[in-house]
């Protein structure tokens, strides 16, 4: 028997023990080492989610240790250290076959459509293992930090799609732990100016560690601010990692000619309307674009990235708890007291 965190309806988490499952032929069994909360887990706790039928057990940023593999499974063997890509392409349809697994119209994904991390074991599907959602985690890299490969992927992803580059100005909407991520990708890749703002000071303190200009922009005109280091230009790169469409219609007024927009938070399904004002883009020759998880490769990548060293992962870890606190650590996480909790069952 093995102790899983399962969602029984909203708001209803309970441990239960529960039989280890065993792998199909071509499924993997893991034991579990690490989950990360995410906010989704918080929106899926209290609101469900179209996608999930309960009893289910959440959590998609995961990383363990291989336990048994389906007697067809190639290329991975009992006690290889995992981190499993929570969304799972297709690996047929149009989108797949151009390389945007993330657009595949058939995705299912790890902790929605099968269960997930917040448990002693889970089984990844076949099509996670045939997708290549199942890397390796490189040498030197913990459980802890491989978990935060998924968050990571989703931001390379976006700024993948945002066109950052070299001597680029990057403002960031949200200076939550995906706020941050930004910053730091940002500064890797070549960012000159890296601007992070939010309106909770305690999330500012918190995300100082990324060397990116802090702005409480409640406290301070961030149009006015920006013009002033621009020279009136503006940033290259906006892009907003908060769900608030007030902070959408604002991002329009902060980007340069030519530069893009990233609406990398999704607005709530009841109200998901923000109001533009289109002229900036016509006269601007900007672009809008937006963001939605990331494919197995930018999984790879983002551990790659962990494995080189240049992301403090240990400033995104606020705290771990064991399986028995996941409601509390959801709640902290709501709260916005910490960053990232991760759960080791
Ligand atoms: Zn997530
Ligand atoms: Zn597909």
């Amino acid at each position: 028997m093995a102790k899983a965190a399962v969602l029984k309806d909203i708001e209803r988490l309970e441990i239960e023990d529960r039989i280890i499952p065993s792998p199909g032929d071509h499924e993997i069994l893991i034991r579990i080492k690490s989950c990360a909360i995410c906010g989704t887990d918080i929106k899926v706790y209290h609101h469900g989610h179209k996608h999930i039928v309960f009893p289910r057990v959440t959590g998609h940023e995961l990383s363990g240790i291989v336990e048994k593999i389906g007697k067809d499974v190639v290329g991975y063997k009992e006690g290889d250290r995992v981190a499993v890509a929570p969304a799972i392409p297709c690996g047929s349809c149009y989108y797949c076959r151009k390389g945007w697994q993330s657009m595949c119209d058939n995705l299912k994904a790890i902790g929605y459509h099968f269960d997930g991390g917040f448990a002693e074991y889970m089984i990844v599907p076949e099509t996670a293992v045939k997708n290549g959602c199942v890397n390796k985690i490189p040498e030197g890299v913990s459980f802890d930090h491989a978990a935060i490969a998924e968050p990571l992927a989703c931001v390379i992803n976006g700024q993948q799609l945002s066109k950052v580059e070299m001597g680029d100005t990057v403002l960031i909407l949200g200076a939550g732990p995906i706020g941050c991520l930004h910053a730091e990708l940002a500064k890797n890749i070549g960012a000159s100016k890296v601007i992070l703002t939010d309106i909770v000071q305690q999330r500012l303190e918190m995300a100082s560690f990324t060397g990116a200009i802090t702005i409480n922009s409640k406290e301070i005109n961030l149009k006015e601010f920006l013009a002033d280091i621009t020279n009136g230009r503006m940033a290259d790169r906006v892009i907003v990692a908060v769900g608030v469409p007030e902070a959408q219609e604002q991002s329009l007024e902060l980007v340069a000619k030519r530069g893009s927009v990233n609406f990398f938070g999704g607005l709530p399904k009841e109200s998901p309307f923000a109001k533009l004002n289109t002229n900036i883009l016509h006269y601007g020759e900007s672009f809008i674009t937006g963001t939605h998880g990331s494919t197995p490769l930018h999984n790879k990548m983002a551990l790659e990235f962990i494995a080189s060293g240049r992301f403090q992962i240990e400033r995104y870890i606020s705290k771990k708890i064991p399986l028995e606190e996941l409601e509390k650590g959801l709640k902290e996480v709501e709260e916005r007291k910490a960053m990232k909790i991760i759960v080791n069952p």
